[in-house]
């Protein structure tokens, strides 16, 4: 069987097409887009997460523009994911979420301005 590459939308490297998790940039979902809250899989252009409800625009803690909730602001570019403080998870997290989407800890921002 032939493996083939394809590119991950979130950092744009090419990756094996199975991939679970992106290598290069550590996303779980690196061919579709996911509510950072509920990881249901959610489309750009949409208004608002059809699993929890939470807003898919928000407005960026850098440089105050809307973006799309994602790994990384799409106008300035800066990432938007704090890491899990409990290291036998250590799971990148957005950095509104209020509980690890992997192991359901309390998060506590640490996003540096
Ligand atoms: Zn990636
Ligand atoms: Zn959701
Ligand atoms: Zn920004
Ligand atoms: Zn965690």
């Amino acid at each position: 069987m032939a493996f083939y590459k394809q590119q991950c939308i979130h950092c744009g490297q090419l990756i094996d097409s199975d991939a679970r998790v992106c290598n290069k940039c550590g996303s779980p979902s690196p061919f579709y887009y996911s509510c950072p809250t509920c990881l249901l899989e959610i489309n750009i252009g949409d208004a608002a997460c059809s699993g929890c409800g939470r807003p898919l625009y928000i407005t960026c803690p850098f440089c105050s523009g809307v973006t799309f909730v994602h790994a990384n602001c799409e106008k300035c570019g800066k990432s938007l994911m704090v890491q899990c403080q409990n290291h036998r998870c250590n799971q990148p997290q957005f950095f509104e979420n209020q509980k690890c989407t992997a192991c359901g800890k309390k998060i506590r921002s640490t996003l540096s301005k």
